[in-house]
């Protein structure tokens, strides 16, 4: 099994070897910004990293793998978040911390080596500011923010291709202003359009979120992509062997980290770059700011199970698009009761351990997991005979598919309305009014549960795709 991704900075598929005499493959995945449940678009790309991660493990070893994903817990949102709510930062940052870590728990992706949280880090992300001033990469603005000078950096761009870009459509790219960070200055404090903070003087609206910056600078917090430089560096190294995240993550975070990195330590940051595509709702990316967005809790209300959400965000290949439909838990439901019946008839058989390479070689080939769980399937379809049940159970492990029966979802209680709404499609059943009947059949359908009729009365039940 030769394990190979696609590489963004290259744009191609390249193997993944550890670059160290340690033999230890160093691994950054950028992790969420805690001020509100993750929805599950951000999980998608959550659990695409854990299959990287546990297909990592298998292919070197678990003690060969080190797996660092950060938290953002300061930020334009977190700041913002904990204004509105009138807490602390910390407090505020703490609770969707907790609420991220048992998200993750219920999905099955293992917790990563590192966790390091950027306000830990404060030390470490304005030394490397203050590399970059003493080297002539950044500068210090007038309102004593400071500033990375993009235009010091040659290589500026070649993982996003920002130049090129800009070149073919005429227009200045702006890479400062972020979705998780905006400019905290006028832009005529930068010297040039395209220089990005490395740290951004207090304000008022900031309250009690300030730190003392690097020499000169006035006291304030550091800019987001410094954060994930700095903690990169403090648990991987100055060079890693892959830096992952979500495809909007590539321009400017990823870009701003490579030139901070690179400028401050002098070699290469990252060997390998991954982006995993994004979670849509009718075709728009699901997100926080669109207000397009479920999170895990809302389908545990409706009655759906952690894993089947987990086996809908694998079914799809990673690098594209993947269009989110409630019916589509209801198959991955079915398909894990598939899994879980076969796992039973194979239970403590041995054959050939050959025979699940399909799903394995789909897997080493650029994450494809809709082709793995198609190998898997029609290996199933042939049945138990010589499926060997440790390897079975291995496949299992690389797809981060926990088969234990949920345990049986807790009566959903029906709503009044609803109740009322049958009562009277049933009295109107009764009295042969059908046209009646139809209309208030379409009310309880839209109020998302489905009345199953039995010839003594009638059932109520929670639709499988309510919203
Ligand atoms: P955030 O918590 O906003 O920092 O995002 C955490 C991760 O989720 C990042 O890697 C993002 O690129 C990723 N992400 C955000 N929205 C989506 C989406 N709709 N689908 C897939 N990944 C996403
Ligand atoms: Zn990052």
């Amino acid at each position: 099994m030769a394990l190979q991704l696609h590489d963004s900075l290259t744009r191609s598929l390249r193997l993944l070897k550890p670059s160290q005499p340690d033999g230890v493959y160093r691994f950054y995945n950028c992790g969420p910004t805690v001020y509100a449940a993750s929805h599950i678009g951000n999980f998608r790309s959550f659990v695409v990293n854990d299959i990287i991660r546990r297909m990592l493990e298998l292919e070197f070893g678990a003690d060969k793998v080190r797996h660092v994903r950060n938290l953002t817990d300061v930020d334009d949102k977190t700041i913002r978040r904990a204004r509105e709510e009138g807490r602390s930062l910390h407090d505020v940052t703490t609770e969707w911390t907790a609420k991220f870590h048992a998200d993750c728990e219920e999905l099955n992706c293992l917790p990563p080596h590192v966790e390091p949280a950027a306000t830990d880090h404060i030390t470490e992300q304005v030394n490397m500011i203050q590399v970059l001033m003493d080297k002539g990469n950044a500068y210090r603005a007038a309102d004593g923010s400071v500033y990375f000078k993009v235009s010091s950096f040659d290589h500026y761009g070649r993982l996003s291709r920002v130049k090129e870009r800009e070149l073919k459509q005429g227009t200045a790219f702006e890479a400062g202003n972020t979705g998780k960070d905006t400019q905290s200055v006028d832009a005529d404090e930068k010297e040039d359009g395209t220089d990005f903070a490395l740290w951004k003087a207090w304000k008022p609206e900031d309250g009690a979120v300030k730190w003392t910056g690097p020499d000169g600078a006035a006291a304030g917090r550091p800019g987001w992509h410094i954060e994930c430089s700095a903690m990169s560096k403090k648990h991987l190294g100055e060079t890693i062997d892959l830096h992952t995240g979500g495809v909007d993550l590539l321009f400017p975070h990823h870009e701003n980290e490579i030139a901070q990195s690179e400028c401050c330590n002098d070699t290469t940051f990252a060997h390998h770059w991954y982006h995993s595509e994004h979670l849509l709702v009718d075709g728009k990316k699901m997100s926080k700011s669109l207000g397009n967005l479920y999170t895990l809790d809302q389908l545990k209300e409706m009655g759906h199970s952690p894993m089947a959400l987990r086996y809908v965000l694998l079914a799809g290949h990673p690098r594209k698009q993947l269009n989110f439909l409630l019916a589509s838990l209801v198959a991955a439901e079915k398909a894990l009761q598939t899994l879980r019946g076969f796992a039973a008839s194979i239970a403590g058989q041995s054959g050939d351990p050959t025979k699940l390479d399909p799903v394995f070689n789909a897997l080493s080939d650029d994450l494809n997991t809709p082709a793995a769980l198609g190998a898997l399937f029609s290996i199933i379809k042939q049945g138990p005979a010589d499926v060997d049940a440790a390897t079975f159970e291995r496949v299992m492990f690389a797809l981060g598919l926990d088969l234990t029966p949920p345990p049986p979802a807790a009566a959903v209680e029906v709503p009044a309305a609803v109740t009322a709404l049958a009562e009277r499609r049933w009295a109107a059943k009764q009295a042969k009014d059908w046209a009646a009947a139809d209309a208030l059949r379409a009310e309880i359908t839209a109020a998302g549960w489905t009345m199953k009729d039995r010839p003594d009365g009638y059932d109520l039940e929670p639709a499988a795709n309510r919203p």
